[in-house]
């Protein structure tokens, strides 16, 4: 099974009662890129990638195409079985995760549609079909936050993740106190997410000024260093997020204790191939993670989904998906949803889902 045919595509999504604010950024809508391969027998596979905005991760739209272009004459041939292709992308680039992801999620399901497996069996298979998923936040006002957080326990959702940063320190602490009046009791387990914002002393105000909440915190400073700087001093869980961009790192993280659990996107690090990789070290340190990405359409969400089923259940601290934020589907029958704050995982041949290619337009590129 080789590849014979690449073809990249640039897609709008809009987001839906936007813009979404992070303390790294504001998104109205999002420049999704999409990857159809063909191979040889002229199946196909979709593969995609979102980065959310410019300014979330050190990733763009417009870079995650230019990297595509720069590998896809080497890889037109290629064989399609996922280690081999990670391999061969790492010869033809260097870093760039996120634009492989692109292909590699491609390469998944098309390599499950040729063998009539699910994607999640060709990562070891499935632990359930029905996965939590967690609703995300605004960076907003206590009292409107507080309100949402009622909302989304009532939907079912089962983890609430509070945005905060970007802002005097007191208002996020006031908002977790109000989050935490709502849903504390409830049984909906609760994360906040500083997005790199906070400086370590606020970071340290945070949880030594709620030591009775007990929320996670994801990513709350800018550096690998500043997370060991408030470690030994923190009261909290701390989850890592943006700074875990490759799988040496989160080596790193795991093997020295310096977390407690992980926020990781499928892009960030690589694809499935590698997020397979992941998961496993996460489970051999006991480590919870969410299997998420930044942004996206129904293809990087069926990754997602189809990963997250592989994670030991106790161990799954959800899928996040855009789905929320965006009108319709790529695929109107099989489409990923969030129902009951719940995924129902797409059982058919690779990623499970179709998409209907006419939505694309031309491609952007063709190799
Ligand atoms: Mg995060």
């Amino acid at each position: 099974m080789n590849i014979k045919e690449i073809h990249i595509y640039a897609h709008d999504l809009p987001v839906r009662n936007g813009p979404y604010v992070m303390a790294s950024g504001t998104v109205h809508e999002l420049d999704t890129t999409l990857v159809k391969l063909v191979a040889d027998d002229g199946t196909v596979g979709w593969g995609e990638t979102c980065p959310v905005g410019p300014t979330y991760a050190e990733a763009h739209a417009d870079g995650a195409r230019a990297a595509l272009k720069v590998m896809a004459k080497g890889l037109i041939g290629a064989e399609l079985w996922p280690l081999a292709l990670q391999r061969k992308m790492n010869n033809l680039l260097n870093g760039h995760n996120y634009s492989k992801a692109a292909i590699d999620i491609a390469a998944h399901d098309l390599v499950g549609k040729c063998l009539g497996i699910n994607v999640a069996d060709l990562l070891g298979g499935a632990m359930t079909d029905l996965l939590p998923s967690y609703y995300a936040t605004n960076v907003g006002a206590p009292d409107d936050i507080a309100r949402l957080a009622g909302e989304k326990l009532a939907e079912g959702y089962p983890r609430l993740q509070v945005k905060i940063g970007g802002r005097p320190v007191e208002i996020d602490i006031e908002t977790i106190r109000k989050v935490w009046e709502v849903i504390g009791g409830s049984g909906m387990r609760l994360a906040v997410d500083g997005n790199r914002s906070l400086t370590t002393r606020d970071a340290l105000r945070v949880s030594r000024e709620c030591p009775d909440i007990p929320f996670i915190m994801e990513q709350p400073c800018n550096t690998y260093q500043d997370l060991e700087k408030i470690r030994p001093q923190i009261v909290h869980g701390i989850y890592m997020d943006e700074n875990s961009i490759d799988l040496n790192t989160v080596v790193s993280a795991a093997g020295t204790g310096l977390v407690d659990g992980f926020g990781m996107k499928v892009t960030r690090i690589g694809g499935l191939q590698n997020m397979r990789a992941f998961r496993d070290i996460c489970e051999a340190r006991s480590l919870p993670h969410t299997c998420d990405d930044s942004w996206g359409g129904d293809i990087i969400a069926a990754a997602c989904t189809q990963i997250g089923s592989t994670v030991r259940p106790d161990l799954c601290e959800g899928v996040w998906l855009a789905a929320p934020y965006i009108e319709g589907n790529y695929d109107p029958e099989h489409g990923i949803r969030i129902e009951g704050g719940h995924i129902r995982r797409p059982t058919g041949p690779g990623l499970g889902v179709v998409p209907d290619e006419s939505a694309f337009g031309a491609p952007v590129a063709s190799f």
